[in-house]
């Protein structure tokens, strides 16, 4: 009997263990045929952690979308419960009915809120479908500019419209006197949200999402653990705003704060501190190279990341391209902040 009695207070005691993965993303490697399409008809979202009882996250399939390989799309996370459904980002816009569907396999609360951590469109593409379902959206002026006045294409060309009803409404700004300065706080379901606007890191637009009694930050894509670091400079992003970023959020996490980013591993505030040093490491060396009058091509050739190619997963030579020619492109003449956006200098 004693026996028998133990099992259910043993189950309770691990319930109450968070974060509790669920479907852990995936580690690769994985190759794409030339030519490859991503097919989003085979791309399944699901739970694949859950922070508390009421906050649960999402991501999409592994190994079909070679935009994100380790699991399709940006996380989302949803906190729910009497008070309706607060949304972080919506997943891409092609499986936004499955993204819905995910949401109500736990619950059936109406849609109220969504905030948008940055622009891309893994985090905003279903913005208008979850709009349409009840959500104000939430996110810094920068973001919306962008939206309204996206960056010109590759070619110079302008992209197509926005879809009006996927523009954020309910919107803030980055107070550089405050960082870490919540601009909006929920009290929603039980928990306290705080959306806080960051400075120009991976965006210009960039917002962190605190929950406090379940004690998650939502950091989005400043910090990634597969593939290289990636700031959007011409949305207006920075990679020595990624280095102010991590350190922001040394200052707010506590050392068991879950820290939950868009792409690869849940992770705590100490595992940022090797990604910072890698960036700082970097920026060095690509000024002693710009400064000594190297092209771009010379400094891909000096294969900068070869040191940390065995700890990145995902670490594909365009990543680390991508990566180089940022910081190439930062640490000398590196063009203002415009309504949220840059007009960075073209390579072929
Ligand atoms: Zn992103």
């Amino acid at each position: 009997m004693a026996a028998l009695a133990a099992i259910p207070m043993l189950l309770s005691a691990q319930q109450a263990e968070y974060p509790v993965t669920i479907i852990p993303t995936g580690k690769g490697p994985y190759t794409f045929p030339p030519g490859y399409q991503t097919p989003w008809d085979r791309i399944e979202i699901a739970v694949t952690e859950k922070m508390s009882p009421n906050l649960f996250v999402l991501h999409g399939s592994q190994g079909l979308d070679p935009a994100h390989p380790d699991a399709s799309g940006g996380r989302a996370m949803v906190l729910f419960g009497p008070d309706g459904v607060l949304m972080v980002d919506t997943e891409n816009r092609q499986v936004a009915d499955k993204t819905l569907k995910a949401i109500r396999s736990f619950t059936d609360a109406p849609i109220k809120v969504l905030v948008n951590t940055h622009i891309h469109p893994d985090h905003t593409g279903a913005n208008a479908f979850f709009a349409r379902q009840g959500a104000v959206i939430f996110s810094q002026e920068n973001l919306r500019t962008e939206m309204l006045h996206p960056p010109l294409r590759a070619d110079g060309q302008a992209g197509p419209a926005p879809d009006m009803a996927g523009i954020p409404v309910a919107i803030y700004n980055h107070n550089p006197a405050a960082p870490g300065s919540p601009a909006v706080t929920f009290t929603m379901n039980g928990e306290t949200v705080d959306l806080i606007p960051m400075m120009p890191s991976h965006t210009a637009g960039d917002t962190i999402v605190r929950f406090r009694k379940a004690d998650v930050i939502y950091i989005e894509d400043f910090y990634r653990n597969f593939g290289y670091p990636f700031a959007d400079q011409a949305n207006g992003g920075s990679v020595k705003g990624m280095l102010d970023a991590i350190d922001l959020i040394e200052k707010i996490a506590g050392s068991g704060t879950t820290l939950v980013p868009g792409h690869g591993t849940l992770v705590k505030k100490g595992d940022l501190l090797p990604y910072r040093a890698m960036l700082v490491d970097i920026l060095a060396k690509v000024k002693t190279l710009r400064d000594q009058g190297r092209s771009p091509q010379d400094v891909l050739a000096a294969n900068l990341t070869a040191p940390y190619d065995k700890t990145t997963q995902g670490d594909t030579q365009q990543s680390k391209d991508r990566f180089i020619t940022e910081v190439y492109d930062e640490v000398k003449d590196f063009p203002p902040l415009v309504d949220g956006k840059r007009t960075m200098p073209r390579h072929q």
